[in-house]
């Protein structure tokens, strides 16, 4: 690899100590970042939620290509949001880095980001897969799928979303509550695809065939199906890689007894979410970050970015990791993912009514 001589550039990692790896976020209030300095000097700020390894392996691979140095702060995406608005045009962050559609369209919605022009980026990031005014970009895929207990439930029971409201099921479904944007974005997406009473239908019918109040993360679901609370929980896909590959042996025991279903193949297809990331509207070295976001789009960073986290790579060219392959090929819904921001208000509207906890 062509290493240049200019500095011996590091990345900045301001994160409390003892940083607790937490799914997509951390519990760290975010610490202040480096001085960026003026326009021209070699640095980029980023604000991120995502506190993963791979996130500062690749920022380093990136100091070492430019010599364009990455000052990190980490931090849960909304307090991160609520920072970027209360420091306006004084912010030092040149970017938001966020695990969910949501955030990233509440921080476009905010007059927090601005668009982003870059014939790379165009090319790497697939249409629907980004913001429709290039504020923002998705940088990983993942979907929320339906996993299932293998001793009990075949996969030739198991169809759709839709399905999973049957009362054939009652007493048999696994979620968290309705507070995770994940589950608010895949409700968004059903009122983008089917309308708002039929999403509200739907919501209403996973309600009522719950296994117990809604409770946990993803990972808390997968468990309680082993546990034989249920028999299908609805998660995304890398938490179950995360499992397999855990450093505790119990995951790593239940994830192996645990089918993975992609339902909606033969209709509308299986949700999809994406981790990006968006220049933020005061960016003081904006061509720094749009070369990182560049960089984080590419074919030799999506193949780490995406197989660190059992993610899906955003650039289409770009292979998914070999546990992913196994799991096989899907088709994902078509909608363009703004629709999820764009829903959300309504969907956590629909939540309440229907009590989903
Ligand atoms: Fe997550």
């Amino acid at each position: 690899m062509k290493r240049r001589s200019i500095v011996a550039s590091f990345v900045a990692v301001l994160t409390l100590a003892g940083a607790i790896l937490t799914g997509c976020s951390t519990t760290q209030p975010a610490a202040s970042p480096q001085q960026g300095g003026t326009s021209q000097s070699q640095v980029v700020n980023v604000y991120s939620d995502r506190n993963y390894d791979t996130d500062k392996k690749l920022f380093e691979s990136f100091t070492k290509e430019t010599g364009i140095k990455v000052n990190l702060v980490e931090g849960k995406s909304d307090e991160l949001i609520e920072r970027l608005a209360r420091e306006g045009k004084d912010t030092q962050a040149d970017l938001l880095v966020t695990a969910d559609v949501g955030r990233l369209f509440r921080a476009k919605d905010q007059g927090l980001l601005q668009t982003a022009t870059s014939d790379k980026l165009f090319k790497n990031v697939p249409e629907n897969l980004r913001d429709k005014d290039n504020q923002w970009f998705g940088l990983t895929v993942r979907a929320r799928v339906l996993v299932y207990s293998k001793d009990r439930v075949k996969p030739e029971q198991l169809s759709t979303y839709e399905d999973l409201t049957d009362p054939k099921w009652k007493g048999k479904i696994l979620v968290r509550s309705s507070s995770s944007v994940y589950n608010q974005s895949l409700l968004a997406s059903f009122i983008a695809v089917n309308g708002e009473d039929k999403a509200k239908a739907w919501a209403k019918g996973i309600v009522d065939n719950l296994a117990r109040d809604p409770k946990g993360a993803d990972r808390d679901q997968a468990k309680a199906v082993i546990a034989g609370e249920g028999d299908i929980a609805i998660m995304n896909t890398y938490y179950l890689g995360l499992m397999l590959n855990s450093a505790d042996p119990e995951e790593v025991k239940v994830a192996k007894q645990l089918g993975v279903f992609f339902p909606n193949q033969n209709t509308t297809g299986t949700h999809i979410n994406v981790s990006g990331v968006g220049v933020t509207k005061a960016a003081k070295n904006k061509d720094n970050a749009i070369k990182l976001i560049e960089f984080l789009s590419s074919d030799k960073a999506q193949k780490e970015f995406a197989e660190a986290n059992f993610e899906y790579p955003a650039n289409p060219t770009v292979q998914p990791s070999d546990l992913l392959k196994s799991w096989g090929t899907f088709k994902p819904q078509s909608i363009n993912l703004t629709k999820l921001g764009e829903n959300n208000k309504k969907a956590v509207e629909i939540m309440n009514q229907v009590g989903w906890k």
